[in-house]
């Protein structure tokens, strides 16, 4: 573990940058993400996720097993434990190499990866580095009451290794054949050496990994067709075209036992990042276990009865990195009546509220009955929210900058017409619509 010393001593590499800052201050400022611990100062590279940001994350995350696990027929659910036997990541390769190159400023003492230096200190402008000494990013910690060598356990630096330990056991409750895929959600740990740029890089974060299990004859067009089939995934949650890329790794950046790997890359405000890794595996990780456990994990063809270790596949993205390109994604400024109005343009998948119930008048007993009523017949079917906490222009507004698709609004007319007025939030046009009609006018937009 590190000691607190060092943590201090880790820069906050975030980005001076403008749009970045409008983010992470609405973000606060809303209810998306907050820093962790803050009221002891926060800790560095971890963040909390409040009332709208735990509905947008668990939006991506439903959006992402919708679109891997219902709507497929060839990929099954998977949710492994954080903990795992420790022999995993010998097989693996984690405890011998997951490693980042570390160096020290020998003038500011600030601690940096060697490969995210470009000559200078990004901290004090010195150019007098510490050698170079390899820190593995594994989180260690103990299981049990007894604090021994045996007793040393890892926080997973990644989820993939709990699908592969369960090969057998999904294969024989399930009688899948060939080509089949396993995907899970879930939280990993890394000691990431600088944290930094908001939720991009933390030290506990959540992956959205499949491992895809195919005949090695099959794998390249299997791997070409993930590739395709995870950046349209991006696009149909409304992520532009021309702020996403692919990146075909060069043959030097891959693993020993890769044969591909492609990166979409978001083109995020602190520029071109990584999003997700696309990433032909071989049969490497089948036949680790295999050897380090002593099982067979070989897949045995039903009708011919040969056996093999299948290839694999990895789409691996990270859901919080997802949900930063989103956030930037769909922050929008424009102005209206000399007034600067923020809108967060979702998707009408991950808007975090789809409908607001406002009453005009709050003072008005009748108004906010019914507003209330239709607010409860509503959050059967979709994420509502009521509020009379401000006047009507602040409620907009404040919907608009976190993304509510409609506003219903009840005002004194309602009362007696019957209607109410719904406000689109990207055209901000209103229609009047009845009571009795709305529910069938938003299950039609959604
Ligand atoms: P990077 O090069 O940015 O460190 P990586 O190539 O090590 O990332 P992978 O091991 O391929 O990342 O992990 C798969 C995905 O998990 C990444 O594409 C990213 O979305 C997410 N991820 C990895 N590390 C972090 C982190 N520290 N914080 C947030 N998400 C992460």
């Amino acid at each position: 573990m590190l000691s607190k010393n060092f943590l201090a001593k880790i820069p906050q590499l975030m980005q001076t940058n403008d749009l970045m800052e409008k983010i992470v201050s609405l973000c606060k400022r809303r209810g998306f993400i907050f820093q962790s611990s803050e009221i002891y100062g926060g800790l560095n590279g971890a963040w909390d996720y409040g009332p709208l940001g735990a509905e947008l994350k668990r939006n991506v995350k439903n959006a992402w097993w919708k679109a891997v696990v219902h709507e497929r027929e060839d990929i099954v659910g998977l949710d492994a434990s954080i903990l795992m036997h420790p022999r995993t990541w010998d097989a693996s390769g984690h405890t011998a190499n997951f490693a980042d190159i570390l160096v020290d400023c020998k003038k500011c003492n600030n601690r940096f990866r060697q490969d995210h230096l470009k000559g200078k200190c990004p901290v004090c402008g010195a150019n007098d580095f510490t050698e170079g000494r390899a820190f593995n990013l594994m989180f260690k910690t103990q299981v049990g009451a007894v604090e021994d060598e045996k007793g040393i356990c890892y926080l997973r630096p990644e989820t993939a290794q709990g699908i592969f330990v369960n090969f057998a056991n999904v294969l024989d409750s399930t009688h899948r054949r060939l080509p089949f895929g396993i995907a899970q959600i879930g939280k990993s740990f890394r000691n990431e050496v600088t944290a930094g740029n908001f939720i991009f890089r933390c030290r506990e974060f959540e992956q959205m990994e499949i491992e895809y299990f195919t005949k090695p004859a099959d794998a390249e067009e299997c791997h070409k067709a993930w590739i395709e089939a995870r950046f349209n995934w991006y696009l149909n949650l409304g992520i532009k075209k021309e702020n996403l890329q692919l990146r075909v790794h060069d043959k030097d950046e891959l693993a020993h036992y890769a044969k591909g790997c492609s990166d979409i890359e978001y083109n995020f405000p602190f520029g071109w990042s990584e999003l997700e890794g696309i990433a032909n595996r071989t049969d490497y990780d089948l036949k680790q276990h295999s050897q380090f456990s002593g099982k067979d994990l070989q897949y045995q063809d039903p009708v011919t009865n040969e056996k093999i270790f299948p290839y694999v596949i990895e789409p691996s993205g990270g859901v919080d990195r997802a949900t930063l390109a989103f956030l930037v994604d769909a922050y929008h400024e424009e102005t209206v009546n000399e007034q600067t109005r923020v809108v967060l343009r979702f998707s009408k998948e991950l808007a975090p509220i789809k409908v607001a119930v406002l009453p005009l008048l709050k003072k008005n007993a009748d108004i906010v009955a019914l507003a209330k009523n239709i607010k409860k017949d509503l959050q059967k079917s979709f994420s509502c929210v009521y509020d009379d906490t401000a006047a009507i222009g602040k409620l907009y507004r404040r919907q608009d900058e976190v993304g509510t698709f409609y506003c219903v609004t009840v005002d004194v007319d309602s009362l007696e017409d019957k209607q109410v007025t719904v406000r689109d939030r990207d055209t901000m046009t209103q229609i009047r619509i009845p009571v009795d009609n709305i529910k069938q006018y938003l299950a039609e937009k959604f």
